[in-house]
């Protein structure tokens, strides 16, 4: 038996060698504290799960797609006092991502997308970077906030919250602790009002922020709103993958 041939670290090079790839997709991740009751490895389940749920619904409308083992680790510069949070420093995966493009590149696999998972993680810049040099069309989802999270949870939160509890509850329930060991995931604000308000952006130092390091109560998390809000996004993201794959010039306008 074989495995998936959308999913590259079940693949072999007989099935590689015999398909032409239109799209790669790269699931990124971080390996942090959520709260008590998630574990470290929440991003890597979800981006990874999200990913290859997409790309087999994509795959079964004939889209050539496949998705590449999952980069583990996130910008955690904030969080390096909570033990074994592990920082990737944004230069570092600009190196990372540099890598995996070059080595696409000259494969001739024409598109990449990013499926990531981690509020510290921002491929923007790195992507406006390798626009110049690569012959790669790349383009970036943060799978969390695709569609309306309002549809689905009474109060989403931002990091071990109601939204990511309930992913997880669908993903990977073994792993989770029960929501009576959870911290509430109380968040404390900036004092200074143009902070606090959105107007001037800067990052947190996340235990002076948080005492549980959740931001966003779980409390109300079910496996069925988790269940749901993963259903909407991979069948976006697929129809996505279905229309990059298709294109033939990717980087063309209305
Ligand atoms: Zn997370």
């Amino acid at each position: 038996m074989s495995g998936r041939p959308y999913v590259l670290e079940e693949t072999t090079w007989k099935t590689v060698k015999a398909i032409d790839y239109e799209v790669a997709v790269l699931p990124w991740g971080a390996t942090e504290a959520h709260n008590y009751h998630l574990p470290y490895g929440t991003d890597n389940y979800e981006s990874s799960y999200v990913a290859i749920e997409a790309a087999r619904k994509a795959w079964e409308r004939e889209a050539r797609v496949v998705v590449l083992p999952t980069v583990p680790f996130g910008v955690n510069t904030g969080q390096l006092d909570i033990r074994l949070t592990i920082n990737m420093n944004p230069s570092t995966q600009a190196m990372v991502l540099g890598d995996i493009v070059e080595s696409l590149d000259a494969q001739d696999v024409p598109k990449l997308v990013i499926v990531n998972s981690h509020g510290g993680n921002d491929f923007r810049q790195m992507i406006r970077e390798l626009q110049s040099s690569s012959g790669v069309f790349i383009a970036a989802i943060n799978w969390w906030n695709c569609i309306d999270v309002k549809l689905f949870y009474d109060e989403a939160g931002d990091h071990a919250g109601e939204l990511e509890t309930s992913v997880m509850m669908e993903i990977a329930p073994e792993l989770l602790l029960p929501i009576s060991e959870a911290g509430d995931g109380a968040a404390r604000k900036f004092k200074i009002a143009g902070l606090k308000s959105g107007l001037a952006w800067a990052p947190r130092t996340w235990t002076r922020v948080t005492e549980d390091t959740g931001s966003g109560n779980p409390a109300r998390a079910t496996r069925e709103k988790g269940a749901r809000h993963l259903e909407a996004v991979t069948s976006s993201i697929a129809e996505f993958l279905v229309d990059l794959a298709k294109s033939d010039a990717p980087d063309s306008y209305e």
